[in-house]
Parts: structure tokens; sequence; C-alpha cells
């Protein structure tokens, strides 16, 4: 029988048309490669359904209600297809891509987050070849974990980030490696991927106050202060090497305790694309252990404050929270024992 993918267009630059202010959503030519695709008669091309959204959005405008609607479409349908192909922009993919890891625990099947840096628009472009090796992918082919597949690569979700703004190569996942080769032929990396759930279980996520710091020399944390209300919920620290900050002027000391007074859980990360934020390797990393603040290993940004929505969500006290941070949930961290 032939597989059925159901594509989730969402918009992003894949779908966009040139208009007098710049590139924006549209559908005329989405359409028309579809059509174009469809029409092939392909045998190795599943068949496959559109829910395309309205409005269609430039991804640097997807929020928590984009996400939720993207995994409750996947869920109402999940019965119907074999595979789902999310077309996203690529600003946000690496978030969403995060988000929908947590969101939908227990796949069974392959949910491909994918798009493109050159619109079908555009007669040169990388839209035609993500998209159908996107469908290819989630039709016929054991992924049961949420995926990014862009210019060749196929990624976990929740270990990708985009690396560049113009390169057809965006996305890499530093820390993890990719889960199939792609170049003539389509070779799965069996080892490294996640084995297949239970059956899916929907997770959405609520409104909380989550904030993302990023650590540089000469930082005045006082400036910080004001967000270090007790409506903030969690905060990643996207430190500096092993998990560091610098300590010499007591300020950060001060932020550290208000966010342990008012219950913020602080997640370190490191700034490097790769490697771990490993707290307590060195000394300037001890006010953040003093603080209590968790680990987070080589998880990306992304992922982390993916996470931080999810287990808030979960309504897990903070000590359950701060102990699932650091522990691998979804393949999303390597810890560093
Ligand atoms: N601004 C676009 C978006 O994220 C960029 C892209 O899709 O490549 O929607």
């Amino acid at each position: 029988m032939k597989k059925r993918v159901c594509i989730i267009y969402t918009g992003g630059t894949i779908g966009m048309e040139k208009t007098e202010n710049g590139y924006a959503p549209g559908k005329v030519h989405l359409h028309s490669a579809l059509n174009e695709i469809a029409n092939m008669g392909s045998s190795t091309l599943p068949s496959f359904d559109l829910v395309e959204y309205d409005p269609l959005l430039d991804s640097s405008n997807i929020s928590l209600q984009e996400w939720i609607q993207i995994a409750r479409d996947i869920e109402g349908r999940y019965d119907h297809y074999d595979g789902f192909v999310i077309l996203h922009g690529t600003d946000t993919m690496a978030y969403t891509a995060s988000a929908l890891s947590f969101m939908l625990d227990g796949l069974t099947k392959p949910v491909i987050l994918t798009g493109s840096q050159i619109p079908f628009s555009e007669i040169r472009n990388d839209a035609r070849d993500n998209l159908i090796t996107a469908l290819t992918l989630a039709g016929n082919y054991s992924v049961p974990e949420v995926c990014l597949y862009f210019g060749g690569l196929l990624l976990r979700g929740n270990r990708a980030t985009k690396i560049s703004a113009d390169d057809l190569v965006s996305f890499d996942s530093p820390n993890y490696p990719p889960l199939a080769e792609v170049g003539v032929r389509i070779t799965l990396e069996d080892k490294m991927i996640r084995r297949p759930g239970s059956g899916l279980k929907l997770t959405e996520f609520g409104q909380h106050q989550i904030a993302v710091l990023k650590i540089f020399p000469g930082i005045q944390f006082e400036v910080f202060e004001n967000i270090m209300t007790e409506h903030l919920k969690g905060i990643v620290i996207e430190a500096f090497g092993a998990g560091n900050i610098p300590d010499s002027q007591g300020t950060m000391q001060k932020l550290l305790e208000r966010a342990k007074r008012n219950g913020t859980i602080v997640v370190v990360c490191t700034q490097c694309l790769k490697g771990s934020a490993i707290i307590g390797e060195y000394e300037v990393s001890e006010e953040l252990a003093k603080a209590g603040a968790v680990s987070g290993y080589d998880m990306t940004v992304e992922a982390a404050v993916a996470k931080l929505y999810y287990l808030l969500s979960m309504g897990y006290n903070i000590e359950t929270v701060k102990r699932l941070m650091a522990e691998n949930l979804r393949g999303e961290l390597t810890k560093v024992l």
C-alpha cells in the first residue's frame, strides 16, 4: 500500500513570494510545486495531504500557540498517516523541533521539520530537495522521533541548531551525529535513532515566564536584576566554556540569591557550539553550585528552553524539575558523570 504523509505548512521561506516589503509567506508557488511533485507518479514518494495554517507565518512569529496547534494537528491525524512533515521557517525551526520532541512523547512514526533558505518561487532553490527528501524519509523510513531535515542532513530535532543565515546547509547538531547519511542513497544510522515509543501522548505547554541570559566579559549583572521576579520560573544561562561565569564583582551572586529565593530554576548551558556545561568543574562556577543551579550538559539552548516549558507544564515541584532538567528524557542530552 502507498505510504501516506501529512504535510503541515506553517509558513517560512520555503513558500515565500517576493513583495514590495521583502519576502512574505504565500501559497501559489508551494501549491504548484506540490501539484507537480504529486503528478510525477513516483513509486518511492508517499502520497500526501496538506494542512495549511492561516495566517502563514514567518517563523520569527512562532509562539507557544503554534507549537500547541502543530502538536494537536499531529495527534488528531496520527493514526491516518505513516509520518508527518512540518514546513517551517528556519529562524526558529530548532526551537519548534525541540518543543515538539517534548510535547509528543511515545512517537512511533517520524515527525520531520524542514524548510529552505531559497523559496520555491525562485528558479534556483533548496526547497525542492528539502521537501522531497523529507517526504521520502517521513513515508518510508523508520525514524520514530522528531527530526529536522535540511541540506542533506537528517538531525535529531532537539539536538539541532541553526548555524548559518545564508548557507544551504544551515543546521547542524554539533553534539550528536546525524541520524542518516543522505547522498545518492539514504542510509539510516540505526544505532543513533531512538526506539519506537509505546504510543503518542501529548503534553501541551502552558505559559510560563522563561528567560535566556548570555554572559559576556564585563557583564553588569545589575542590568538584569529587574527580570528576576517571582514570576520568572526558569532562566537558561549561556555561560562560558564548561559552565563558567565571571565572579569578581559579587553581583552575579546577588542575582542568583534572588533566583533561589523566588524559586526560579537556573539552568547552565555553554555558549560553545560543542561540548558540555558542568557546574563545579572550575572554581568560577562555584556561585552557580551554591545557588542550586542545574548543569545543562551538552543541551542546546533551544532544547533547554523547550524542556523548561515542558517540565513546568507537567506541574512538578521545583526539585523534580531540577532533577529532570539534568536527565536525558528525549535524547536531548548526554550526561557527564
Ligand atoms: N525568516 C524566515 C523564517 O524563519 C527564514 C527562513 O525560513 O529561512 O520564517
